[in-house]
């Protein structure tokens, strides 16, 4: 029988909570490894990793951040409908975009001629001045960014069309959370000074200069030029034991027990009875599946959720709004809270042991999933 009275913890449902004196803990970790000139650019895209950007952005706007990043237009449209003011930079802006990012005063990262000609255009035709735009720089990543070798021909083309104004030059490391990849890194680092110089002999202005992301930060604080970009850090997560243990993770994933059964020797349990019992076993069917962002790859056996402190495997496959897990011995009835991860059950933990990584793991939980602010 159902009561939801034994336990008052209990959320009632899937819930992702937004714990935003978490995320107050979390800023103040970072800039207080960044000289005090430095600016702050908090990274926002993806509903804020995944939690929920309009309350994560006004917070810290709040405590100073100095700018904010987005992938996508979109994004940046939304934390203008919630009120932020500072300004917005927008990661991979689309050609089909350009106008709503003028009309948002959002600023576009350039990438390539193409974008460079394209949004100078649409500037021009908008009748914009030195309209704020940044220039980002491929140094190893291989993913966006122009080539380093044509840094100073880029500049001096802006130079010379003035609807645009460059507000930053900027590249992105590829691996700084890895210390074997340290050798690639200083390449990096080095290909970034380069760049700088060459675009600020062409411009003859000085534009702001960005490298590190969250690793960055933590791992290379010597290269922080005039702006950090910092994002899964933010959530609570340092991609390191030492930071990990320093930051805490700001959405916690719960839901409750629905169902118990008592599933016996040669029963099995789930889609295609991926899990059969060779000895009796009690289950626990949770309210969230794949639908939710728990992909199939935690099912059988690699993900886990705790409940009363103690581990509950997933068994058989993740269904698309369901979950079984494995209760055997724990003291446990229908109605009981369920953490998925959060303070005490790390996500990067649970990722890790799906072969994944926790900015998958967050980013991924669905719209579906009642977000909750805290703190
Ligand atoms: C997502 C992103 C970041 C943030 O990286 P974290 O590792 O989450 O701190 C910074 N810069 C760029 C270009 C990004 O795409």
């Amino acid at each position: 029988m159902l009561r939801p009275d034994n336990n008052k913890t209990s959320t009632g449902e899937t819930v992702l909570e937004i714990d935003l004196s978490a995320l107050e803990n979390n800023y103040r970790y970072l800039v207080s490894h960044i000289a005090p000139g430095t600016r702050f650019m908090a990274v926002v895209k993806a509903f804020a990793y995944g939690s929920e950007a309009a309350r994560i952005a006004l917070k810290l706007q709040e405590l100073g951040a100095d700018y904010f990043a987005v992938a996508y237009t979109n994004e940046g449209v939304a934390l203008r409908d919630a009120g932020i003011t500072r300004p917005i930079l927008v990661l991979h802006p689309q050609p089909i975009s350009y106008k709503t990012i003028i009309a948002r005063c959002l600023e576009p990262a350039l990438y390539s001629e193409n974008l460079l000609e394209g949004f100078a255009k649409t500037a021009r035709d908008e009748g914009q001045k030195e309209y704020p735009v940044h220039l980002k720089f491929n140094t190893g990543l291989n993913r966006l960014g122009f080539t380093p070798e044509h840094a100073g021909k880029i500049a001096s083309e802006i130079k010379i069309i003035p609807c645009l104004r460059v507000a930053s030059v900027f590249s992105h490391l590829a691996a700084s959370e890895d210390p074997a990849e340290k050798e690639f890194t200083k390449d990096q680092l080095r290909s970034f000074a380069r760049i700088c110089i060459s675009v600020e002999k062409e411009l003859g202005y000085r534009p702001l200069r960005h490298l590190l992301n969250t690793s960055g930060i933590l791992n290379y604080p010597d290269h922080q030029y005039d702006m950090v970009r910092s994002g899964i850090g933010l959530y609570g997560f340092g991609n390191d034991a030492v930071y990990d243990s320093k930051l805490t993770p700001v959405a916690s994933l719960k839901t409750v027990i629905s169902q118990i059964h008592e599933i016996g020797a040669g029963e099995s349990v789930g889609y295609n009875r991926a899990f059969r019992a060779s000895t009796p076993v009690r289950t626990a069917t949770l309210p969230l599946g794949h639908a939710d962002g728990i992909g199939r790859q935690y099912g059988n056996g690699k993900g886990y959720v705790t409940i009363r402190g103690n581990r509950a495997p997933i068994i058989g496959n993740v269904c698309m709004d369901m979950i079984m897990v494995d209760v055997t011995g724990i003291d446990c009835r229908e109605g009981d809270e369920v953490v998925v991860f959060g303070k005490e059950s790390s996500a990067d933990l649970l990722a890790a042991a799906a072969g994944t990584i926790s900015y998958e793991l967050i980013t991924g939980i669905s719209q579906r999933v009642r977000r909750k602010i805290t703190g």
